[in-house]
C-alpha cells in the first residue's frame, strides 16, 4: 500500500499519468479539479462558490478544498493507498494532509512551460468518462469521441491562455513552496523530466514506477 502525491503545472500531465498509475499501483486517485468541476454541474450555493474561483483560476478554499479532500479519502478501501492530483496546492493544505495521513513519496513532472502551453490549449477531455486527449498528439480514434466509453469530447473552459496564465502564475507561487515543505519533511521525491512535446504518456510513466522501485515503495 502506498500513498503518493503527484507534483506538476497545470498541463504538467498530473491527470494523464496519475489515471494510468491508477491501476499499475492499486490505488485510488483523488483528483480534486475532477471534483470541483463535478460538483460545479449542480445547482447548489456550495457549486456556486466553487465556480466562482475555479472560473477564474483561483484557489478554491482550503476549508472548502479540506472537508472535500476527506469526504473522498474516507471512501478508499482499507487495503488500498491513494494518488492526491491537485492537492496539496499550498503549504497550509500540505499541513492539513499531515494531520489526516501519511504521504511516502512525492511523484514531481518537470515540464518546461513552452510545453504546458502548447498541450493545454490543444487538450480535450471525455464529458462522461474524464479520459484526456490531445488533437495534436494524443487524439482519439474518432474525432471529439472517446475511445473508452464513446462520450464526447470537451475542452475546459479554464484551458484558454489568460487563464492558462494565471494559473501557471498561481501554481508557481503557492505549490513550489509546497515542494520545499516536503522537501525539509524528508519525503522521497521521484522526478519525471519531459522534454518532448510528443513525449508518449508510457515512458513518463515507467520512469516514475522506476522511481517508486528505487526508493523500494512498490
Ligand atoms: P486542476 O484540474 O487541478 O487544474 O484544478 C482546476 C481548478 O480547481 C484550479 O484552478 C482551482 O480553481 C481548483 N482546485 C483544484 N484543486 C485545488 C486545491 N487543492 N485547492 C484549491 N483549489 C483547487
Amino acid at each position: 500500500m502506498v500513498n503518493l502525491v503527484i507534483f506538476g503545472a497545470p498541463g504538467s500531465g498530473k491527470g494523464t499519468y496519475a489515471s494510468r498509475l491508477k491501476t499499475k499501483l492499486n490505488v485510488e486517485v483523488i483528483a480534486t479539479g475532477d471534483i470541483f468541476r463535478e460538483i460545479i454541474k449542480e445547482d447548489t450555493p456550495l457549486a456556486k462558490t466553487i465556480k466562482s474561483y475555479v472560473e477564474k483560476g483561483l484557489l478554491v478554499p482550503d476549508e472548502i478544498t479540506l472537508e472535500i479532500l476527506k469526504q473522498n479519502l474516507a471512501k478508499i478501501p482499507k487495503d488500498k493507498g491513494f494518488l492526491l492530483d491537485g492537492y496539496p496546492r499550498t503549504v497550509e493544505q500540505a499541513k492539513a494532509l499531515n494531520e489526516i495521513a501519511k504521504i511516502d513519496a512525492i511523484i514531481h513532472l518537470v515540464v518546461p512551460e513552452w510545453i504546458i502551453i502548447e498541450r493545454l490549449s490543444s487538450r480535450r477531455i471525455c464529458k462522461n468518462c474524464g479520459a484526456i486527449y490531445n488533437i495534436l498528439f494524443l487524439k482519439p480514434k474518432n474525432d471529439m469521441i472517446c475511445d473508452n466509453c464513446g462520450g464526447p469530447l470537451y475542452q475546459r473552459e479554464d484551458d484558454t491562455p489568460e487563464v492558462i496564465r494565471r494559473r501557471i502564475e498561481v501554481y508557481e507561487k503557492q505549490t513550489q513552496p509546497v515542494l520545499q515543505y516536503y522537501k525539509e519533511k524528508g519525503v522521497p521525491f521521484v522526478e519525471a523530466k519531459c522534454e518532448k512535446l510528443e513525449t508518449p504518456p508510457e515512458e513518463i510513466v515507467d520512469q516514475i514506477l522506476m522511481g517508486l522501485k528505487n526508493l523500494k515503495l512498490i
